[in-house]
């Protein structure tokens, strides 16, 4: 086993494995590149937590879609408790107007945070906006919101790793796994 996957003691249980994501992100690609063939998209990640998930799913794009990618990022947590409330901390370079847009991110948990983005970016007048999450925790919803593309349904958790953290730690671990309270 190397350094990389031997498996963090904070973590209690590891959710999904690194094979898991990789694979469920590979049918996510194919998805989306039969989804926009031929079109140019505009994939927007979410920072911070979208980065390793923007990496694997850029490259399962096929050559078909003519991508683009920039970034936002967003503040809507402190530690682990929902303040309920957004702010863009870093805008798009890249103008959405007219554009097909594909936000990615890597956890939608109450719907907030992808309600307030998607509506902020359609006030640009876009000519699509879809959201691609990485995971999703149904049962947390206070907003009635549901991507277009969902790696995996989870349980309500506080987990971490795969680009999530915990005040900026354990966004290094290759799977996703469930936060040790202490
Ligand atoms: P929402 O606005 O949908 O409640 O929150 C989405 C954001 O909350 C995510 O982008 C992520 O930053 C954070 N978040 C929600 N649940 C979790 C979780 O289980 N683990 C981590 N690390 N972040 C979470």
């Amino acid at each position: 086993m190397s350094n990389s996957t031997l498996v963090h003691p904070d973590i209690v249980k590891v959710l999904l494995s690194e094979e898991a994501l990789l694979a469920r992100i590979r049918e996510l690609g194919a998805q989306i590149t039969r989804d926009y063939a031929g079109r140019k998209l505009l994939v927007v990640g979410v920072l911070k937590g979208s980065l390793i998930v923007m990496a694997d799913l850029l490259r399962a794009i096929g050559p078909g879609v003519d991508v683009h990618v920039d970034f936002v990022a967003v503040s809507s947590y402190a530690g682990a408790a929902s303040t309920g409330t957004v702010r863009i901390l870093l805008d798009l370079r890249e103008s959405p107007e007219g554009r097909d847009v594909l936000i990615v991110e890597d956890i939608v948990d109450t719907g907030l945070t992808l309600t307030a983005l998607t509506e902020t970016l359609r006030a640009h007048k876009p000519a699509s906006i879809e959201v691609c999450t990485l995971l999703d925790k149904t049962d947390c919803r206070q907003t009635p919101f549901s991507p277009k593309y969902t790696g995996f349904k989870i349980p309500n958790e506080f987990v971490v790793g795969f680009g999530l953290d915990y005040e900026e730690r354990y966004r290094q671990l290759p799977y996703i796994g469930i936060l040790r309270v202490s």
